[in-house]
């Protein structure tokens, strides 16, 4: 294979490329720098900033994910019986993420004012079928230590003093519950961003060029050779180990890489919208996070919700996202991005996904072509006070889910995934759910199968459990070590139950 362009001086090798810099590519590499500090990292990023793409504050729904509200986190099995295996990982992953904000804002390296706010989580149902869901919900979720500060309510009064809005204007003897957890998170993942990258430019080893895009990638002997664009100029570099972080894109140059493990992936875009109130009378009457049921035949992942957030230090509610019907991959991206990952190796996944989804796009369709006035209706079903002119409308970040080529043929996924080349050199991050929030998690999961642990894997592993918080050894009951670490992470991150 031939180079793009002979790399000539020092500036053209690195032991790792981080390509985006959202907050997977920046988590890794803080824990590259945390652990790995004599490692040459270089990062890239097409943007001028980091954390614009989904990591943007109005681009996601900042929900600090640990499964205390999502109802899509506890489906039912086919017997009907209530499945929460998927909601106590997500917890487990969440607290690992909490954990290390913990150790670093303890030791000083970051400020955790800029982008965590503690919020109670909330999820509202309606009609006598969906309480006993959410009751069955609570028995089952409260007999594990993660979940045992869970409260579960019928009472109109109670739900009123969690959250007035949702209360306001609806008739009160309809047959309503919730359940509330009152640890829940806001998150900033920008502003998390942001922090762990002004942490590691500390590092005289990272470098972070922004307006700088990949643009290919090959593998000539055991090196990537990358080809990268800066503001028209296009430059190669080399290195041992590539991380794919570029969002929605990631599956596009996933697919340039050529390694056998790309061929069964294909992408699922899927855009979304805010309605967002500013208005003071009511941003100060709620503060929560509630989660509903999502509407019949809608993605699990479009589970309206209304929320309180902090952005730029303003207080808000956003309610949505209202899930829509795109070709693009990234928000900053082309309309081409969805025809130029169909390839012949994943082609029939693709249409087998989109024959077998076709309610799921003409959802998505008729969700697209909703006007104010109909989307402000939906949030009545959440806020029966709600008045259009109170609300405006604003675009969310574009998530693509998985399209997986499977032994029944192609599949919809709407899950995280990760793809490693089978030597490690290479790791990709595909899907969209539960994202920045176990961003932890996966980054380290992504550090443990790359070429940068392979000789040393034993001790590496050991930094980063030191870094974090300690796992729960062989020996040890999983409900003192959680009691252990919610008391130690809410003692540093300032919550007072
Ligand atoms: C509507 C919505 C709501 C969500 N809500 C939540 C939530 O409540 N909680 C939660 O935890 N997660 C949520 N998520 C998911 C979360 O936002 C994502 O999982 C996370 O932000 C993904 O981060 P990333 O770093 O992988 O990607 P991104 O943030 O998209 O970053 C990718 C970066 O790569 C750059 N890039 C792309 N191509 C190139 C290239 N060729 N060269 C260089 N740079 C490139 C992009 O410009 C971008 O900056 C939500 C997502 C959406 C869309």
């Amino acid at each position: 294979m031939t180079s793009f362009e002979n790399p000539t001086n020092e500036n053209s090798y690195f032991d790792a490329v981080l390509v985006g810099a959202g907050i997977m590519s920046s988590t890794l590499a803080l824990l590259i720098s945390e652990v790995l500090p004599d490692i040459k990292i270089l990062i890239i990023e097409k943007l001028n900033s980091p954390g614009s793409e989904s990591t943007g504050a109005f681009n996601n729904a900042g929900t600090g994910h640990a499964a205390n509200c999502e109802l899509n986190y506890t489906p039912l099995d086919e017997k009907g019986n209530i499945k929460i295996d998927k909601a106590l990982s997500i917890n487990r992953s969440f607290e690992r993420s909490m954990s290390l904000w913990a150790s670093l804002y303890e030791a000083g390296k970051i400020d955790i004012k800029k982008f965590l706010k503690f919020i109670p989580h909330i999820s509202f149902v309606s009609g006598q079928d969906n309480i006993s869901f959410l009751k069955k919900r609570f028995q089952k979720m409260t007999s594990n230590p993660e979940f045992i500060d869970m409260e579960f309510s019928t009472s109109f009064d109670e739900i009123s003093s969690w959250a007035p809005l949702i209360t306001k204007d609806r008739n009160p003897f309809t047959k309503i519950a919730a359940t509330r957890i009152v640890r829940g998170t806001d998150i900033n993942f920008e502003a998390l961003t942001k922090e762990y990258l002004s942490l590691v430019s500390f590092n005289k080893n990272v470098e972070i060029r922004y307006k700088t895009e990949l643009v290919d990638l090959k593998k000539i002997e055991k090196k990537w050779e990358l080809e990268i664009s800066s503001e028209g100029r296009k430059t190669s570099i080399k290195t041992d180990y590539v991380f794919l972080g570029a969002g929605g894109k990631t599956i596009n140059y996933l697919q340039k890489s050529k390694i056998p493990e790309a061929k069964n992936y294909g992408g699922f875009p899927v855009s979304g919208k805010w309605l967002i109130c500013e208005k003071k009378d009511l941003t100060e009457k709620h503060n929560s996070k509630v989660y509903g049921k999502a509407d019949i035949g809608s993605p699990p992942m479009s589970v309206p919700h209304l929320d309180t957030r902090w952005i730029d230090n303003k207080k808000l509610l956003l309610y949505g996202p209202f899930a829509g019907f795109t070709t693009k991959f990234l928000k900053e991206g082309s309309y081409f991005d969805l025809f130029s990952s169909i390839k012949k190796n994943n082609i029939f996944s693709m249409l087998e996904v989109g024959f077998k989804n076709n309610d799921l796009i003409n959802y998505l369709i008729s969700q697209s072509l909703k006007n104010h006035n109909s989307r402000v209706e939906n949030l009545k079903n959440i806020m029966p006070s709600a008045n259009p002119s109170d609300w405006y409308l604003k675009n969310a970040g574009q998530r693509v889910q998985i399209i997986k080529k499977t032994e029944n043929g192609g599949s919809l996924k709407f899950g995280t995934e990760i793809v490693n080349s089978s030597d490690g050199s290479l790791s990709a991050l595909l899907g969209a759910s539960p994202g920045a929030s176990t961003a932890v998690s996966i980054m380290v999961e992504v550090l443990e199968k790359s070429v940068l642990f392979l000789n040393d894997k034993n001790n590496l592993q050991k930094k980063i459990n030191d870094l974090i918080y300690p796992e729960l050894s062989a020996s040890e009951n999983y409900s003192t070590f959680i009691k252990d670490i919610k008391k130690r992470n809410n003692s540093i991150l300032g919550f007072h139950p």
